[in-house]
């Protein structure tokens, strides 16, 4: 088995990764923002710098032409995809480039295609994934924002939120109950909604991930019936199809890996007892064995690329573990990094005594958010069923557990 690149796409390699370095400021730290903590300024930088990539094309390399891309394949898009990683930097329009375009590309009718993808490949246009409610999160079938169909109109009504967002939305990918049915996810809608429509409301929340999410309010939102997406009352399956997108990648593992690859040169760099830290045989331990994570997670990632370059014959990915190990990685990586480094670690940003410029707080406060895509208690459902083929709790007992709590509670 061959894991090499051909030559043509080892230039590519190496002529996305010049164009990402010479266009990122030297003092950029990776690690120390994230998208949803930035000044107003570097808001701004990092939308103009989106902007080029995507006249590069170096957003979406992987689209067809016609849709704004480069017309190369998945594997392409995962090669570029991977050197971005590697940069620490992620794009504003992440949830663009990631969930709702891939959504359209699969579910979208032509007039969508042509109308939604350009901009998102141009990297002018930011989405946010508006589908978490105060009650549907990992239960996404109990979605209760209603989208009534009135003339050529569907009215939407409600509440999303925990909705990330970096700047007011150009559009919102968002699901709305369309039928009152039994099971709930079978009567759930997609729409694709201007951000600016009369009746949406944004308010700003702050996270301890260092993050902003928005409550988003729709009162009496006008969205026309074109920009209803997919099929009717099959929402909730197109979605779950998208997230195949949103989780895997290969920018994840790679982010990992500039990480530890800087941590291992602070650990080249500091002595403790009167000897460099990569020394110490735990330490090396625990850093080969974060190397071996992240190798396994680039794997993964890579295996789920191929697939998706063999969709048209193998058909979307039955299960995929990338977001699974992305979770762990994030969790456990800063966790033992902070234990290299002792009491030292516990120290805050800021302070002259901190280790490895007070970066391991703000990873550790990230990596408090492992809400996003879905939690690793979810994610691990999903490896048992789909995965492993277990079988699920039935419903009669659900029921069963339920009424007892019930009873407990009376
Ligand atoms: C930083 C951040 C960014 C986000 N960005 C977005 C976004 O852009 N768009 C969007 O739509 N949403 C977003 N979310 C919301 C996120 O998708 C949800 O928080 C997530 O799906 C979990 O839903 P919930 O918060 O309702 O938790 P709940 O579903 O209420 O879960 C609460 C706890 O119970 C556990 N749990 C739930 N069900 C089970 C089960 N069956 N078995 C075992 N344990 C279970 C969960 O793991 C969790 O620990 C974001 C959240 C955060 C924190």
């Amino acid at each position: 088995m061959d894991f090499g690149f051909t030559e043509k796409q080892e230039k590519l390699r190496k002529s996305a990764r010049d164009f990402f370095l010479n266009g990122i400021p030297e003092d950029f730290d990776p690690g120390a923002e994230t998208m949803f903590s930035l000044t107003k300024a570097q808001t701004e930088f990092w939308m103009k710098f989106q902007k080029k990539a995507g006249q590069k094309g170096y957003l979406t390399p992987g689209w067809s032409k016609e849709t704004g891309g480069l017309g190369l394949s998945p594997i392409e898009q995962g090669i570029v995809e991977e050197e971005w990683g590697y940069t620490g930097g992620r794009w504003p329009n992440f949830s663009g480039l990631h969930i709702a375009g891939p959504a359209v590309q699969i579910f979208g009718t032509e007039e969508q295609k042509k109308k939604f993808l350009p901009g998102i490949a141009k990297g002018t246009a930011v989405w946010n994934q508006a589908f978490t409610e105060p009650e549907a999160g990992s239960d996404e079938a109990n979605q209760k924002v209603r989208a009534v169909l009135e003339g050529d109109y569907y009215i939407l009504n409600g509440q999303k939120t925990f909705i990330s967002t970096l700047t007011k939305p150009d559009y919102l990918y968002t699901l709305a109950r369309t039928a009152d049915t039994e099971p709930k996810h079978q009567g759930i809608s997609l729409f694709l909604v201007p951000g600016d429509t009369p009746g949406i409301t944004y308010q700003a929340q702050g996270t301890m991930g260092l993050g902003t999410q928005v409550n988003i309010y729709y009162q009496d939102v006008k969205v026309h019936q074109e920009n209803l997406l997919g099929e009717l009352n099959r929402g909730f399956y197109h979605a779950m199809a998208a997230f195949e997108f949103e989780r895997s990648g290969t920018g994840n593992p790679a982010t990992h890996k500039r990480f530890l690859v800087d941590f291992i040169q602070f650990c080249k760099k500091t002595r403790r007892d009167g000897k460099p830290l990569i020394k110490d045989p735990e330490v090396r331990k625990t850093l080969a064995k974060m190397a071996i994570d992240i190798e396994i997670q680039r794997l993964i990632a890579w295996e789920a690329v191929w697939r998706h370059s063999k969709r048209k014959e193998l058909g979307s990915k039955p299960y995929d573990l990338s977001g699974f190990f992305n979770k762990l990685i994030s969790t456990h990586h800063p966790e033992k990094m902070m234990n290299i480094l002792g009491l030292y670690g516990q120290l805050r940003t800021g302070s002259k005594w901190a280790k490895f410029a007070g970066k391991i707080e703000r990873r550790w406060q990230i990596a408090r958010s492992v809400h996003p895509a879905g939690t690793l208690e979810v994610n691990k459902i999903v490896v048992a069923g789909r995965g492993l083929g277990l079988p699920r709790i039935p419903a009669k007992f659900n029921k069963v557990i339920a009424e007892s709590l019930q009873e407990k509670k009376k």
